[in-house]
C-alpha cells in the first residue's frame, strides 16, 4: 500500500518526497480514519485530498468557498490525470446535468462543491445516491464563529455526517485556535479524527511594527523602496484605499485600488494585472484575499491596525508562497483602536462584542510589546517559539527602548507587598498613590511602595505591566480574579539581577511636559 501511495506520488503529481505531515493525512484517510489538518498557506493542503481521490474507490466531493479559484484546481488537476470537476453557481443548467450525469457514471473521481449546495435537500438526496468515499472541508475554520471568517453557508456541512455515517471526513485549514479546532471537530462530528497541526512558522517572512505618522509619505518611501517587485497595501476605509493608490500613481507607482465597492469589472481587472505583473501595488481593503494565487508577492504592508491577528497572520501569509524572503510590516498607531472600538461599541450581540474587544487587544499588544513578533504571532497559535527569531524588528533592534528596570521594580514590590492577591488596576493605585476605599480598606497607603510612582500617568504604568506581562515577569492568574504573580523571572528583575526595556512609548508629550 505505501508503495501505491510513493508511485501515485511521483507518477501523478512528479514529487519525489511528501511535505511535512502529508504522508501521515494521506495515510490516515486511505486508512479510513477521518481527519483534522490545520496547515499554513503554501502547506500542500490540495495533495492531502487529491492523491487519496486517485487511490479510493468512490468519488472524493472538496467543499470550497473560493468559487473563483475551483476552476484552476479543476484545471489543473485534469492537467495531471485526475479526472476532476466543479459544480457552482457559476454553472449553467445543461453543465450541471452532464456533470451528475459523469458522475453517475463513475467518470468523475474528484468534484470540487460550493458549500452553500449543502443547503439543498435535493443535492444530499443526488449525493447519497453516488458512492463517496470521502469528503474534503477545505478552508473549515468557516465554520466557526470563534474564527475570524465565519460563514453561515458553511452550517449545512454540519448534515454531511447525518447523511453519510461511513464516509470518512477529512476537514483543513490554514488558520486554528485551539477553540476553533474543537468547534469544527464538533460541528462536522470527525470521530476520533486523526489531527495534525503543522507549524504556522513562516521563517522567511520577516515580520515588522513601524510608527504610523504620515501615512501617506510613509507608503510611497516604502513602495518606492521597494519597486518592480509586488507588495499589497491593506487599508481599512475604501477611502483611504483609492486615495492610497491614487497618491501612489500621481508619485510614479504603479499602484491599483481594489474593494468591494468598485464595480466587478474593475476589480476583476485590478485583480488580474496585479497576477500578472502588470501592476506592482494593489492597495485593497481585506476584501481582497481569498482568490488571490500569487506566488511572488515580496511584501505586505498594513497601513491601519488589523482587528485581530488571526486575519492579519492570514493577510500577511500571502507573501512569500514562492518560499523567498518577503516582508511584513504593520504601521502602528494607538489611535487606530479608537476607530476599532468605536464599531466594536456598535456590535448588538454582548458576546461577539466582547469577544471583538478581546482580539483587538492581542493585536494591541503585538504591537506594543517589546517581544519577538513571530513568538508572539505563533503563541496566538498554541505554538511555542523560543524568540530571537532575527526576521523581526524586535529582534533586529529596530525600535528605541526606554530603560524600565526601575519602574519595573515599583511595579514588582508593589506587588510584593501586597500580596500577589490584587489586579492591574489596583497595582498601579498603590504605585500612584490613589485614596481609593480599596486602597483604605486594605491599608495599602501603609506600604513603602505606595505613591513611588505618582510622577507618571496611568497610561504608562499600563504600558509597564503590559510589557512586564509579556515579557513572562507576571502572570495574570486567571482563577483569582486576574491577580498579578511574579515569576521567576520577575523575581531577578525586582532583585536587579536583570534588566529590562521597553518601546519608547508614542503619546507621552503631555506627560514629558509635566515631568520637567
Ligand atoms: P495550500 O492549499 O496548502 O496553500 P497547495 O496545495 O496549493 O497549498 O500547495 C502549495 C505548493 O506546494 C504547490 O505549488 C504544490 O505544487 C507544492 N507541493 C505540494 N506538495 C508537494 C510535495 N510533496 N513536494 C513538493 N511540492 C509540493
Ligand atoms: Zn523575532
Amino acid at each position: 500500500m505505501n508503495n501505491r501511495v510513493f508511485n501515485t506520488l511521483q507518477s501523478v503529481f512528479g514529487f519525489s518526497s511528501f511535505k511535512k505531515n502529508q504522508e501521515a493525512i494521506v495515510s490516515s484517510i486511505l486508512d479510513g480514519r477521518d481527519v483534522f489538518a490545520a496547515m499554513p498557506t503554501g502547506g500542500g493542503k490540495s495533495l492531502c485530498y487529491q492523491l487519496p481521490s486517485i487511490l479510493l474507490p468512490g468519488i472524493t466531493v472538496v467543499v470550497s468557498p473560493l468559487i473563483a479559484l475551483m476552476k484552476d484546481q479543476v484545471d489543473s488537476a485534469v492537467q495531471i490525470g485526475i479526472s476532476a470537476a466543479y459544480i457552482n453557481s457559476s454553472l449553467d443548467k445543461d453543465k450541471t446535468i452532464q456533470i451528475y450525469r459523469d458522475l453517475q457514471k463513475n467518470k468523475i473521481k474528484l468534484l470540487y462543491i460550493s458549500p452553500e449546495r449543502f443547503a439543498l435537500t435535493t443535492f444530499i438526496q443526488t449525493l447519497s445516491q453516488l458512492n463517496i468515499s470521502l469528503f474534503a472541508i477545505d478552508e473549515a475554520h468557516c465554520l466557526s464563529d470563534w474564527g475570524h471568517d465565519f460563514r453561515p453557508d458553511y452550517l449545512s456541512l454540519t448534515n454531511i455526517r447525518k447523511f453519510f455515517p461511513n464516509t470518512v471526513i477529512a476537514a483543513f485549514t490554514a488558520t486554528a485556535t485551539k477553540q476553533v479546532q474543537s468547534d469544527i471537530i464538533y460541528k462536522l462530528d470527525l470521530i476520533r479524527p486523526f489531527i495534525t497541526r503543522a507549524s504556522f512558522d513562516r521563517p522567511e517572512l520577516s515580520y515588522r511594527v513601524v510608527r504610523k505618522s504620515k501615512t501617506k509619505d510613509q507608503l510611497l518611501k516604502l513602495t518606492k523602496d521597494r519597486v518592480g517587485k509586488a507588495g499589497i497595501i491593506y487599508r481599512t476605509s475604501r477611502n483611504d484605499v483609492e486615495k492610497t493608490a491614487a497618491f501612489l500613481v500621481a508619485n510614479g507607482i504603479k499602484a491599483l485600488p481594489y474593494h468591494a465597492g468598485l464595480e466587478e469589472r474593475v476589480r476583476t481587472g485590478n485583480q488580474e494585472k496585479f497576477n500578472c505583473d502588470e501592476t506592482d501595488v494593489i492597495v485593497a481593503t481585506i476584501a481582497f484575499g481569498m482568490g488571490i494565487d500569487k506566488s511572488n508577492i515580496k511584501y505586505v504592508i498594513h497601513g491601519d491596525l488589523p482587528k485581530n491577528i488571526e486575519g492579519y497572520y492570514q493577510e500577511t501569509g500571502r507573501a512569500g508562497r514562492d518560499g523567498s524572503d518577503s516582508e511584513c510590516i504593520l504601521l502602528f498607531s494607538r489611535g487606530d483602536s479608537v476607530k476599532i472600538n468605536y464599531f466594536i461599541n456598535k456590535i448588538e450581540d454582548i458576546h461577539e462584542q466582547e469577544k471583538s474587544r478581546h482580539n483587538l487587544n492581542k493585536i494591541l499588544r503585538y504591537a506594543s510589546r517589546n517581544v519577538c513578533r513571530r513568538k508572539q504571532l505563533l503563541s496566538y497559535f498554541e505554538e511555542e517559539h523560543p524568540g530571537n527569531c532575527n526576521n523581526c524588528d524586535v529582534c533586529n533592534n529596530e525600535n528605541e527602548l526606554i530603560d524600565i528596570t526601575v519602574d519595573s521594580q515599583m511595579i514588582l514590590s508593589a506587588i510584593a507587598r501586597t500580596g500577589q492577591k490584587f489586579g492591574i488596576n489596583h497595582t498601579i493605585d498603590v504605585v500612584r498613590g490613589s485614596k481609593s476605599s480599596k486602597i483604605l480598606k486594605f491599608e495599602h497607603d501603609k506600604i513603602k511602595t505606595f505613591g513611588i510612582g505618582k510622577s507618571k500617568t496611568k497610561e504608562f504604568w499600563h504600558l509597564v505591566i503590559d510589557e512586564l506581562l509579556g515579557q513572562e515577569c507576571l502572570i495574570q492568574d486567571s482563577e483569582r480574579y486576574n491577580a498579578l504573580v511574579i515569576s521567576e523571572k520577575g523575581t531577578d528583575l525586582l532583585y536587579g539581577r536583570i534588566k529590562t526595556t521597553m518601546f519608547k512609548p508614542v503619546i507621552e508629550k503631555s506627560k514629558k511636559s509635566r515631568e520637567a
